[in-house]
C-alpha cells in the first residue's frame, strides 16, 4: 500500500517535472508573445555585418525590423519552411513575405532591382531578378529565394532589412533571432542534387574525418565563390577520398588537432540536399577531394 502511494508520488513529480521541462521548451525566455518563432536558418549566404537597429527612430517612423549589411545580389533563403509571397512598395521596394510554417510572417525588403552590375534599378521586381522563386510557391528552409539588393530607399545602398511577426501579429525584435540562428552554407531546396567546393584552413583531421575553417564556398555546377563568415565544418571523408599526398594528416587514424593550419581547397561528393547538409552539420558531407589552396 505505502509502496503503491510512493510510486503514485513518484509519477507526479516526474510529470510535473516533464511539464515544466516541456514548458521550458515551447517558451521562449523573453516574452509570451514571441511563443512559436522556431530556431531560424539565418536569411542570407553571405558575410554579413549584423547589429541590433531594430527599433531605431527613423525619418518614416520606429524602425520595425533588422538592417543586415551584406553583398549586393547575395543569396536570400528561407528562414524556415513556408510558402512565399510577392509584395512591392515606395520604400521597401521589391519585398517578399515568408509565411512559415510555425505560423510566424517573416518580411524580407530592399531585394534586387538591378538588371545589370550596374545600379540601374531597371529589373522590377520580377523572377530571376529579384525573386528565386515563384510567387505562392512552397519553400523548404535554406532553400534561396531571393537575392539581396538596394530597391526602395535603400538605393545605392545594398543591405537586407528583415522582420519577425510571431504568429503573423506585431512585428518582434529580430536580433536574438538572428544571433542563434544556424548559419546555412549553402543554398538548396531541399532533396536538389549539389556539390560544393569549399575554401579555408584545414584545423583538424583523422579518424575518417576533416575539419575546415570555412571562409568562401562554391556550389556546382554553374555557382560562383561566395564570401561567408568564417565558420568551422566537419566533414567526412569516405574510403576512396581524392586526399593530396601532402595532406597525410587527412588519412590518419587517430584525430588530431593541427598545430599549424594549412590553408586548403576542397570539394564535396554530390549528395542529394538535406537541412543538416544545408546547415553544414558535422559530418553532413563528403569529402569528394582535398589539396594545398595553390
Ligand atoms: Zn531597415
Amino acid at each position: 500500500m505505502s509502496r503503491h502511494r510512493t510510486t503514485a508520488r513518484a509519477t507526479f513529480v516526474a510529470l510535473l517535472l516533464a511539464g515544466l521541462a516541456a514548458a521550458a521548451l515551447t517558451t521562449p525566455a523573453a516574452s509570451g508573445r514571441e511563443q512559436g518563432v522556431p530556431r531560424l536558418a539565418f536569411p542570407l549566404v553571405a558575410k554579413t555585418d549584423l547589429w541590433d537597429n531594430y527599433g531605431d527612430q527613423r525619418g518614416n517612423g520606429r524602425h520595425a525590423g533588422i538592417d543586415m549589411e551584406n553583398p549586393w545580389r547575395a543569396p536570400v533563403v528561407a528562414v524556415e519552411d513556408g510558402r512565399i509571397e510577392y509584395a512591392e512598395s515606395g520604400l521597401g521596394g521589391c519585398m517578399l513575405y515568408l509565411y512559415g510554417r510555425s505560423g510566424t510572417m517573416y518580411l524580407y525588403i530592399h531585394l534586387n532591382n538591378d538588371l545589370t552590375s550596374r545600379n540601374d534599378n531597371k529589373g522590377g521586381c520580377v523572377k530571376d531578378v529579384t525573386f528565386a522563386v515563384t510567387d505562392g510557391a512552397r519553400v523548404s528552409t535554406g532553400e534561396q529565394v531571393a537575392w539581396n539588393g538596394d530597391s526602395g530607399d535603400a538605393n545605392g545602398n545594398p543591405h537586407l532589412h528583415f522582420e519577425v511577426h510571431p504568429k503573423g501579429g506585431t512585428d518582434v525584435n529580430p536580433f536574438k533571432h538572428l544571433k542563434r540562428a544556424s548559419h546555412p552554407l549553402f543554398a538548396a531546396r531541399k532533396g536538389t542534387v549539389f556539390s560544393l567546393g569549399l575554401r579555408g584552413e584545414l584545423i583538424a583531421a583523422g579518424a575518417g574525418s576533416a575539419t575546415l575553417e570555412v571562409n568562401r564556398v562554391r556550389q556546382y555546377p554553374g555557382g560562383r565563390w561566395l564570401k561567408i563568415d568564417t565558420r568551422a565544418v566537419k566533414l567526412t571523408v569516405p574510403l576512396g577520398a581524392n586526399v593530396s599526398p601532402s595532406l597525410p594528416q587527412i588519412s590518419d587514424s587517430t584525430l588530431r588537432t593541427l598545430k599549424r593550419p594549412i590553408a586548403v581547397t576542397a570539394s564535396t561528393l554530390k549528395a542529394n540536399a538535406t537541412t543538416e547538409a544545408i546547415l553544414g552539420a558535422p559530418g553532413e558531407l563528403m569529402l569528394g577531394r582535398v589539396s594545398p589552396a595553390p
